[in-house]
């Protein structure tokens, strides 16, 4: 029976109790350590060895629950910060929208403008050579 490492999934040799590939510990289920407990013809240094891999497991989840409880307070911060900003920036993209239509409109007017100029030149030299 082989074993599954917490750290990078590899499947390791029931007999080794370290990672074949990244060396992280192998870590034993509360059944499994309850399971060898209950073997108590086998090697004691075994067991000892087995308590304390488990004692360390349980260090290391209380660490990770520690890391989780921090990064789910910033995300809640941080959703606080999007939730307060949010509505600001939708907008300032309005905003944004409304000033770009309004420099297409300035633009066309432009290009109005200098039609009406040149269609008033051309009159005027049609009016010229009239007279
Ligand atoms: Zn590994």
């Amino acid at each position: 029976m082989s074993w599954n490492c917490i750290n990078c999934e590899a499947a390791n040799d029931y007999h080794h109790n370290r990672c074949d590939v990244c060396g992280y510990e192998r870590y034993f289920s509360v059944s499994e350590v309850n399971m060898l407990l209950q073997k108590k013809d086998e090697d004691p240094s075994e067991l000892k060895k087995l308590k304390t891999t488990y004692k360390r497991n349980n260090t290391i989840t209380k660490k990770l629950r520690e890391e989780n409880r921090e990064i789910q307070t910033q995300m809640a911060d941080l959703q606080k910060f999007k939730d307060t900003f949010d509505h600001e920036l939708t907008n300032k993209q309005s905003q944004i929208i409304r000033l770009k239509n309004k420099g297409f409109y300035y633009k066309l007017s432009l290009v109005g403008a200098f039609f009406v100029i040149l269609f008033l030149i051309l009159t005027q030299v049609n009016i010229e050579i009239q007279f």
